[in-house]
C-alpha cells in the first residue's frame, strides 16, 4: 500500500488568478496566507509541502538568494570584489531549501509497507542510522545517531530498511530541536505500522555547542521515545537498550 504521510490539498481559491498590483508580492507571501487560511502551522519543523504550487519552489529559492545576499552585505563582506563569496546567497538558498532544510518543502517519500505475513512479534532494531539536522535557534548543524525498536503485532504494517532512513532523513531535515525530532519520527512510524511498541535513541553532536557557545566538543545529546510495551515493559526496554548499546558509540 501507498501512503502520502502529512499532506495537505492546496487551496489556491483566491490567489490563483493575479489581482492587478501583485506583481511583485514575494512568494513566500503567498504561501504564508495559503497557510493562514488553512489555519495551519509553519514552525520550523513543521512540512509545508502541500500549500507550495509546481514552480513556486524555484522561485522560493530565488527570494532566499536576495535575503542572503543582503545579508552578507550587511555584514560588510564584499561579495563582488571577493570571488569566494561572489556565489555564496546562491549556494547558501540552494542548500537551505533543496538540502538540509528540504524537509520542509518536499513531500513525504513514499512509503511502500506490506502485511506482517509471518506474524513476526519479535523486537526488531534499526541502527545506528545517521541522522543530520539542524538547530532551529542558530541554524547550526545538529548530527548523529538513531536506533529504532519496534516489536510488531500480527495486524502491524511492516516497512523495509531503507524506509526507516527515508522517514527519518525527510523528518530530521528541518530546523528544530532533538527532542522534537524523535517526537516526530515516532509519531509517524507508529501511525505507518501500528506496532505494539515502539522505541527511538538519538545521540548528537550540537555544534551550537561546539562551534559557538560553550565550545565543548565532548558534550553529545541524547534524546529518546518510548512508546507501548517500550513504555510498559521494562524487560523489553532493556534488551532494546542492551542490543543498541552492542552499536553505540561505535
Ligand atoms: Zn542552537
Amino acid at each position: 500500500m501507498m501512503k502520502n504521510l502529512e499532506s495537505h490539498p492546496i487551496d489556491r481559491s483566491s490567489d490563483d488568478v493575479a489581482a492587478p498590483g501583485d506583481i511583485g508580492v514575494p512568494v513566500s507571501v503567498r504561501i504564508r496566507e495559503r497557510i493562514k487560511r488553512a489555519s495551519e502551522r509553519f514552525h520550523a519543523n513543521d512540512n509545508i509541502a502541500g500549500f507550495i504550487a509546481p514552480g513556486e519552489l524555484e522561485q522560493l529559492q530565488v527570494e532566499v538568494e536576495g535575503k542572503v545576499l543582503g545579508m552578507l552585505q550587511s555584514l560588510v563582506i564584499d561579495t563582488e570584489s571577493d570571488h569566494n563569496t561572489r556565489a555564496t546567497a546562491r549556494r547558501v538558498a540552494r542548500m537551505y531549501v533543496q538540502e538540509v532544510f528540504r524537509g520542509r518543502y518536499q513531500p513525504a517519500p513514499r512509503v511502500t509497507d506490506f502485511p506482517n505475513i509471518e506474524k513476526l512479534n519479535e523486537l526488531m532494531i534499526v541502527g545506528p542510522i545517521t541522522v543530520r539536522s539542524a538547530c532551529s535557534h542558530h541554524l547550526c548543524p545538529i548530527i548523529g545517531k538513531l536506533w529504532i525498536g519496534v516489536l510488531p503485532n500480527e495486524r502491524s504494517n511492516l516497512i523495509g530498511l531503507s524506509k526507516y532512513v527515508r522517514l527519518a532523513d525527510w523528518v530530521m531535515s528541518r530546523p528544530q530541536i532533538q527532542e522534537e525530532a524523535v517526537a516526530r519520527l515516532a509519531d509517524l512510524l507508529e501511525e505507518s505500522m501500528r506496532p505494539d511498541g515502539l522505541a527511538l535513541v538519538m545521540e548528537a553532536d550540537h555544534f551550537c555547542m561546539q562551534w559557538r557557545g560553550v565550545k565543548d566538543m565532548d558534550s553529545k545529546m541524547t534524546s529518546s521515545v518510548m512508546r507501548g510495551s517500550f513504555l510498559k515493559d521494562p524487560t523489553l526496554r532493556r534488551e532494546f537498550l542492551a542490543l543498541m548499546g552492542n552499536g553505540f558509540r561505535a
